[in-house]
């Protein structure tokens, strides 16, 4: 097989990485940057040591700092406008994956006419103005993704965006600006890296690149993700969960997601489940039903997260998976969508519409077993209480 890698150009990772910024815009030949973050960034001290450092290096700096949770075409609107007013040359998304996915999505909307429904899969944005990228979380991997996940205001179709205009030509990916987040945030990003990574390694387009990112990518979350969600100042653990997000998502962005995000992103875009939480609900169940299709890798994934002995026999690997994924979201607390809060009838009366979303966004198809839309709602039933049946289907 062959397959085509993309990546950001230029990536500092580490300790004080951030402080690199005005090194990688002289480098680019970046004059006038555009800061796209959101207002807890802004009054947190991160978006001061941003500005800062700039002005010390003489660069004109204009910010954008409305960005909010599962950005909306509206609150990309406006990022846009305040882009056209600032004559910035670049931008910087400094933040979750929300403000990073923000100002790539700006970046290629600079260039183009027409709501953004009209770009998303499956279309492709292959050109935009160039973003720098400063991840705050360890979860989505959006500073090396060439995807971008935006809410249509309209429909409340949690839109899916690909294409090579939404890879940063840079990334500055800093543990120490991990170290701020409390535990909820913690284990939701951090599980939605565990799902990059697992479905990148399943997914019909995987090769050999990305399955070995992938594997580093899912050992590592079962072994740092308790310890950083049980000990916030444990930089070994955030570090390790900072360089597992941006390999989850190198390996996703070059392999594609399956069908945990598929049926994730309406759930997100109905219910406003935080992205990591709403995968997260649908981790073990999905993989039950899937694990059929690619038992082989479904095993060697088992093994490489210490669920299985190498010794194990296949079947019995396949079933220390759902119940080691089972066990390791019960241990972080991840809801069921009856617990977050949603109402029953609510629930039920979306599900026909999620499950079309889901089929409509094109990743269910890279699982390696594909579901049809009927299968899609018994699944999305199945997961209303958070009951796993722990054997395979
Ligand atoms: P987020 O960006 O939505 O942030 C969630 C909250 O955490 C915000 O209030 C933010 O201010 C706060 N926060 C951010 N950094 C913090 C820190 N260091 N300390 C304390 N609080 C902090 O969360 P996210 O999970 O990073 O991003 C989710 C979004 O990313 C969703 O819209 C999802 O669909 C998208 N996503 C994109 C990709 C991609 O490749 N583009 C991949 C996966 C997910």
């Amino acid at each position: 097989m062959s397959a085509a890698i993309l990546m950001p150009r230029r990536i500092h990772v580490g300790a004080g990485a951030i402080d690199k910024l005005a090194e990688t815009l002289t480098e680019f030949g970046f004059r006038r940057p555009l800061i796209v973050t959101d207002p807890f960034i802004a009054s947190c001290g991160y978006l001061t040591r941003v500005e800062e450092l700039l002005a010390a290096a003489g660069f004109e700096v204009a910010v954008f700092d409305q960005c909010v949770p599962d950005p909306t075409t509206d609150s990309v609107a406006s990022g846009l406008e305040c882009l056209r007013t600032s004559g910035a040359d670049v931008l910087v998304g400094l933040g979750g994956g929300s403000s990073i996915d923000t100002a790539k999505t700006m970046a290629v909307l600079a260039e183009r006419d027409g709501p953004l429904r009209d770009y998303k899969v499956p279309n492709r944005l292959d050109s935009g103005l160039p973003v720098i990228a400063i991840p705050t979380t360890a979860g989505t991997g959006s500073e090396a993704t060439n995807a971008s996940v935006v809410t249509d205001a309209d429909t409340d179709e949690k839109m899916l965006c690909l294409g090579m205009g939404l890879m940063p030509m840079a990334a500055l990916v800093d543990y120490e600006l991990t170290l701020s987040m409390p535990r909820r945030l913690t284990a939701d990003t951090g599980l939605d890296t565990l799902c990059h990574a697992l479905e990148a390694f399943v997914s019909k387009k995987a090769n050999p690149f990305t399955d070995a990112l992938a594997l580093d990518v899912v050992a590592a979350v079962v072994k740092w993700l308790p310890i950083a969600c049980a000990s916030p100042d444990n930089r070994e653990a955030r570090e390790a969960m900072m360089m597992a997000a941006m390999k989850g998502g190198m390996a996703f962005s070059n392999a594609s997601v399956t069908l945990i995000h598929g049926m994730s992103r309406p759930v997100g875009a109905h219910f406003h489940v935080p992205h990591g939480m709403s995968n997260a609900m649908l981790l073990p169940a999905v993989t039950a039903w899937s694990v059929n299709g690619a038992p082989e890798r479904y095993a060697l994934a088992a093994r490489a997260m210490g669920f299985a002995d190498p010794l194990d026999s296949q079947s019995k690997a396949l079933e220390a998976l759902i119940k080691g994924l089972h066990g390791l979201c019960r241990d972080l607390d991840v809801p069921s969508p009856e617990a977050f809060g949603v109402s029953e009838t609510d629930w039920f009366a979306a599900v026909p519409v999620m499950a079309q979303q889901a089929l409509a966004s094109g990743s269910p198809a890279n699982n390696p077993r594909v579901p049809d839309a009927a299968t899609i709602e018994q699944l999305y039933s199945d997961i209303w209480r958070g009951e796993v049946n722990l054997s395979l289907a």
